[in-house]
């Protein structure tokens, strides 16, 4: 029997290869059904809980088992990278709700996942706490036929906010995993210093809102209270504020569109004191640069941007490049892998193995 939290019942669970994180989960929650990406993690799991009645599946098969399982509503897709992209699709097309955390399912097939997910009647529910904002500064708007004028987005603008290009060639690994205000994983806070998760974000929110790409603005705003924010035809500007902690957008997606109460710390204004704004540094933080031109080129383009990242990222995260080489190994790859103006999910991940297989061959 799976145990339901409130009157949520987590019915199946999904990781890379942290068993002993799992096992404890599986006890605690009992799902019915576990996929483990590696398959030798796989069967050590299946060892460690062979006492409970829980069925264990590796690899991509196992994923997509996992988001078509019959007895759940939702599924939340949390996956870092491109692997999100078929089981999401899978999900969709098995009629469940996607409460969406993975950014690159939507920045490199949003193309096809937004008409599929329209035409299987399932709701996309942010989770990413920018577009959760926007999604409640919706609220009610879309309903009585109001449209967006323009997205405020706001960013932090990272451990690095202020620097120039010459201090920027000169931080260590160790600087930028220290995020400000959110704690975050490995990877999204390196994305975080160099701007390319907001480059991710605005390629999110235009495919998530249906607007244009210019009608999408960054704001920096390091503070963090205000975490986006909707400008309708009348002026009126719409936001969502609140104390960073990821909890609360992930609770709103789980239970849209009913507010349940959340433990936590609340905003308190008399301490605040001010909240700041300023334009994004985009020559000296090119990561975002190149992310709108990704996305003005369109194509297969956003999905070379993407995985030129993730792969500079690594290396950076080995330390074997340096901190200003992600955005150029990111300008290479996006002149010298070919274009393809409406990619399949299949282009999609060739293009992907393109950027890893010429990146790999150059650096
Ligand atoms: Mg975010």
């Amino acid at each position: 029997m799976s145990i339901r939290i409130n009157d949520l019942t987590v019915v199946g669970l999904a990781a890379g290869s942290n068993v002993e994180m799992l096992e404890k989960q599986i006890r605690e929650f009992h799902p019915r059904l576990v996929a483990v990406w590696k398959e030798e993690a796989a069967r050590d799991l299946a060892v460690r809980v062979q006492d409970l009645d829980v069925k264990i599946v590796s690899q991509m098969g196992g994923l997509i088992e996992l988001a078509r399982m019959e007895e759940s509503d939702i599924l939340v897709t949390a996956i870092v990278g491109m692997i999100g992209i078929r089981p999401t699709m899978e999900a969709i097309l098995a009629g469940k709700d996607i409460a969406l955390a993975n950014k690159e399912t939507l920045v490199t097939a949003g193309h096809i996942i937004m008409p599929l997910a329209k035409k299987c009647g399932v709701r996309i529910l942010p989770v990413d706490s920018e577009h959760s904002a926007i999604f409640q500064s919706l609220n009610g708007e879309k309903e009585h036929g109001n449209k967006i004028d323009k997205i405020l987005l706001t960013a932090s603008g990272g451990p690095f906010r202020g620097m120039t290009r010459e201090q920027l060639s000169q931080v260590r690994l160790e600087d930028a995993l220290k995020h400000p205000n959110w704690v975050m994983g490995r990877k999204i806070t390196i994305d975080s210093a160099t701007l390319v998760n907001k480059g991710l974000e605005v390629m999110e929110a235009k495919w998530l809102f249906g607007v244009n790409q210019d009608q999408i603005q960054v704001v920096v705003h390091p503070q963090s209270v205000i975490h986006s924010m909707v400008q309708y035809e009348d002026g009126a500007i719409i936001a969502q504020l609140g104390t960073p902690d990821m909890k609360l957008p992930i609770q709103y997606a789980l239970y849209y569109p009913e507010r349940r109460f959340l433990r936590g710390m609340r905003l308190d204004f008399y301490k605040l004191g001010q909240m700041t704004f300023e334009a994004p540094d985009m020559d000296t933080f090119e990561g975002l640069k190149f992310a709108l031109e990704a996305m003005r080129r369109g194509g297969n383009i956003p999905t070379i941007f993407n995985a030129a990242n993730e792969m500079a990222v690594a290396m950076f995260l080995e330390r074997r490049i340096a901190f200003l080489d992600i955005p150029d190994i990111i300008a290479s790859a996006m002149e010298e892998i070919t274009y393809i103006e409406h990619p399949s999910v299949e282009e999609i991940l060739a293009t992907e193995a393109a950027v890893y297989e010429w990146i790999e061959s150059r650096w």
